[in-house]
């Protein structure tokens, strides 16, 4: 086909996007037999309840389509964990919509809601999907800085943000991927800032329940005058290590989620009905499993850090989460993809580079992510290898 049928085959709105870095380094540690510390998901086994529940769903018949915004028992299982959790009381008629993974509920929450033109808050550095989500929806991005080592905002930067075409700010906490757990002064001057300028708060809650030392996690839709302009955005993903199921929801006030499911409802159709039917199980699990969940990540997270900082690089701290951002100035005179290259190829350990969270690629230039959501064995496979990552390369 001549190049000129294909510029006409490809549309405006995709032909500037370059495929996911974070995914693509997948890929690439699979090529050259590395260790994936890039993507974030397990390596360890899936609780065996939620196995044992999914493969009952399908030999029990839950093969068809279910309700399009989600089997009944899953959003009143839904309802009442936020009861338990948070004292939020939802109508799962009205409420809440199971999506496929929270990918799909914030893209469906940004066409549900937004026009061409309307400008969306986002704090940089940022998780990448948000960059192709707000193109889509053909509206233009606002950055506020996460400034490091602990990733605090500039009020009057946010505040000078906001302006009457504001129709959302975006935030992510517990944030990938810099580990940032936002605090509750900090959600309340977002809170007041949305409310001040008639703007909506999607909040990307997939990190909910992995925080650590004391961090505690505050859901903006339980704020003064949020209920009705927050979009709750989450998933089974990271909180039962099942992201490959694609289960998600989003909770938002009855007419927000009208508008969310209108796109839901034609883009997929529904999530898969027998996972449905084990996030039963899942949203119903006791409080010692959230308490372990964490306890588990911390450990983690300090094993990783150490050999991290054994070999050389330097960590920024992470409350939440489970991604530890690195600085590699001290180590290299590479930048983070010509480094990244050198870590999956020759060192056989794959990460994410920095200048994917990043507008500009020299933002990140010096910063590498790695995740810790493996097996002890796995991170200390990693720390193994990266003790031959030669200072001076
Ligand atoms: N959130 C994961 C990460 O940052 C990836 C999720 C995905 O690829 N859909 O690694």
């Amino acid at each position: 086909m001549p190049n000129e049928g294909n510029e006409r085959f490809r549309s405006d709105r995709v032909a500037h996007f370059t495929e996911s870095v974070i995914r693509e380094m997948s890929r690439q540690a699979m090529r050259h037999g590395a260790v994936n510390l890039a993507q974030g998901f397990p390596d360890f086994e899936a609780p065996a309840e939620l196995k044992e529940a999914a493969a009952k769903a399908i030999a029990e018949d839950f093969n068809q389509y279910a309700i399009t915004w989600g089997a009944k028992p899953l959003r009143d299982a839904i309802a009442a964990k936020y009861r338990r959790h948070y004292r939020l009381t939802l109508d799962p008629e009205t409420e809440i919509t199971v999506v496929c993974g929270s990918t799909e509920g914030m893209i469906a929450s940004l066409l549900g809601t937004t026009n061409p033109d309307d400008e969306i808050i986002i704090f940089e550095p940022y998780y990448e999907n948000y960059g192709p989500d707000t193109d889509l929806c053909s509206a233009t991005r606002r950055y506020v800085t996460l400034h490091a080592p602990d990733w605090r905002f500039d009020p009057a930067e946010l505040r000078a943000a906001f302006n009457s075409r504001t129709k959302a700010i975006i935030v992510n906490t517990p944030n990938n991927p810099t580990g940032k757990v936002f605090s509750r002064e900090e959600l309340t001057l977002i809170a007041e800032l949305c409310q001040e300028h008639n703007a909506l708060c999607i909040t990307d809650e997939i990190y909910e329940h992995i925080t650590y030392d004391g961090a505690e996690h505050v859901p903006v839709i339980t704020l003064p005058g949020m209920r009705e302009r927050t979009i709750l955005v989450n998933s089974m993903s990271k909180t039962y290590s099942v992201t490959g199921w694609r289960v998600g929801w989003v909770v938002a006030a009855p007419e927000l989620s009208a508008s969310i499911r209108k796109v839901h409802d034609f883009l997929t159709v529904g999530a898969a009905a027998p996972l449905q039917q084990a996030g039963v199980l899942a949203l119903s699990l006791p409080d010692s499993y959230y308490a372990g969940l964490a306890a588990h990540y911390t450990g983690r997270r300090d094993r990783l850090r150490g050999h991290l900082e054994a070999a050389g690089f330097t960590c920024f701290g992470a409350s939440g989460a489970y991604y530890l951002i690195t600085d590699i100035t001290s180590l290299t005179a590479l930048d983070d993809l010509k480094f990244s290259r050198y870590l999956v190829e020759e060192v056989k350990v794959a990460c994410v580079p920095g200048s994917s969270f990043f507008r500009h690629p020299h933002l990140g230039a010096h910063l590498i992510r790695f995740c810790f959501c493996k097996k002890y064995e796995t991170l200390d496979l990693a720390g193994q290898l990266l003790k031959s990552v030669s200072s001076g390369v």
